[in-house]
């Protein structure tokens, strides 16, 4: 080793002398000693390395105060929120990566109500004697969707892995080839079906599958027959595929279960909203099917969870099942369900209500409004002589694998820079103290209005004005 390398080595910043300095300022004092000392440690660390891998003759050594500094600023990093909210201008209402389903208002005051203090969880009023959390919204959930009963998981991967554990373990599933999909976020059918314990069964081919090849494939060792939703995927053309009612009606001949996983778990006719067709839960359980599963924060509109609806004594069954334990729904959730359910009491209020269903259903005349007013506040700000704003009309999307083949008519605004990329500016939104989730098409940065409120346009008209002149 040269010379150099060796002083450099031996001159690195002390951590107990960083220590020391670090004491004496106060934001210090309230880190636990243990976590200051090992960003210090990462601190040196990284500046051994970067001498051992050569570091060049003019290198400088930071002092023991600047690295103070540094740790301190490390520290300050960890009080920023990772977890922040966003301004979702993607036009994608249900949108994975973005938090899926916000909740209602009605929602989230019952979820700070159940949180702040102690509620009935696992407690029976009525008998003074404990409950069951799964009570609180079966009852609703059974009336509404037509259901015998009713149980509520982590999430819908959650419940499929439950109920086809239940049903299927060491047993067949059947499940068509068009229906062997990749959801997104690794769930794939395939491999939910295999850690289940299940044994696929693949009828069928990609295109066509008709009633006869799921017949030909039950025998002494089905379990199961699924359907699975394929969400965000559309085969088109030369197809065929077997009606619920036609499998029900199988199942029912040979005495075997036949589940439907719905994903989206629509409600609501979205026909009658200028929508297409998405199969809704109560149809699924109308068709007479034993087991229906889909989220709780897709077109649901509700907080992340995963409902099973179905047959009693398929649904006694899966109770009994010790991984209900392990993918059990949380409180805060359960409130949030609990007042997102009742809201479909009053359909066209779950409708006007349910930010998701709003989204969906908001007409566009309502959209174009909202364009015009963000169009004339961006158009007021100083730096408009190098940022041009102008309307455009575009698509849509509702996300989380439902009608994925619709384009819904909405007003964009369209964001021009006379010194920016599309792409820079899209990074400098997304950069922002409330970042701005924007799309990039035609050479142009586009805001959807479908999925901004009015509430945000604040943020919208500070971001642009950050850009500087
Ligand atoms: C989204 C989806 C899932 C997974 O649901 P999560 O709530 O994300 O766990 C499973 N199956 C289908 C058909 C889906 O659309």
């Amino acid at each position: 080793m040269d010379e150099n390398k060796k002083t450099l080595l031996k001159n690195l910043p002390k951590i107990d002398s960083v220590m020391l300095l670090l004491e004496k300022k106060s934001a210090f004092a309230r880190a636990p000693k243990d976590v200051v000392k090992t960003l210090c440690r990462y601190l040196v660390s990284d500046l051994r390395d970067a001498i051992l891998e050569g570091a060049h003759n003019n290198f400088r050594l930071p002092t023991e105060t600047q690295v103070a500094e540094e740790v301190l600023q490390l520290i300050e990093g960890l009080h920023h929120r990772r977890l922040r909210k966003v301004v979702n201008a993607t036009g994608i209402i249900i949108h994975t990566n973005l938090g899926r389903a916000p909740l209602s208002e009605d929602a989230l005051h019952q979820v700070m109500e159940v949180a702040e203090g102690y509620s009935s969880l696992e407690f029976d009023l009525e008998k003074g004697q404990r409950g069951l959390r799964y009570d609180h919204v079966r009852d609703i959930l059974c009336l509404l969707s037509g259901a015998e009963d009713a149980l509520v998981v982590n999430n819908n991967a959650a419940a499929v892995l439950l109920t086809l554990n239940t049903l299927s373990e060491g047993k067949e599933g059947i499940v068509s080839r068009g229906e062997l999909v990749e959801i997104g976020g690794e769930f794939r059918i395939p491999d939910i079906i295999a850690k289940s314990g299940a044994l696929l069964r693949e009828v069928g081919t990609t295109n066509r599958t008709r009633l006869a090849d799921y017949a030909d494939a039950i025998g002494p060792a089905t379990g199961v027959i699924l359907k699975v939703h394929t969400s965000n995927f559309r085969i088109m053309g030369f197809t065929e595929e077997v009606e619920l009612s036609a499998l029900v009606a199988l199942g029912k001949k040979h005495g075997i279960p036949v589940m439907d996983d719905l994903g989206s778990g629509c409600c609501i006719e979205l026909d009658r909203y200028g929508l297409g067709k998405e199969p809704t839960v109560q149809d699924a359980v109308a068709c007479g099917v034993d087991v229906v599963t889909f989220s709780g924060d897709k077109l649901l509109g509700g907080p992340q969870a995963g409902i099973i609806l179905g047959k009693k004594d398929i649904l006694a069954k899966i109770k009994k099942n010790p991984l209900t334990r392990a993918l059990r729904i949380d409180k805060l959730t359960l409130a949030a369900l609990e007042e997102t359910m009742k809201q479909y009491l009053d359909p066209e209020g779950a409708v006007a209500h349910l930010p998701v269903l709003k989204s969906l259903t908001e007409p566009l005349a309502d959209i174009q409004k909202r364009a015009k007013k963000l169009l004339t506040l961006l158009q007021k700000i100083s730096n408009r002589k190098t940022l041009s704003f102008s309307i455009k009309k575009g698509a849509s999307m509702a996300g989380g694998g439902a009608l994925p083949t619709q384009e819904i008519p909405t007003a964009l605004i369209s964001v021009r820079s006379a010194h920016l990329t599309p792409n820079q500016l899209e990074e400098h939104l997304r950069h922002l103290e409330v970042p701005i989730i924007a799309r990039i098409a035609d050479d142009g940065l586009l805001l959807d209005l479908r999925t901004i409120t009015e509430e945000e346009f604040a943020y919208i008209k500070e971001g642009f004005m950050k850009l500087g002149h």
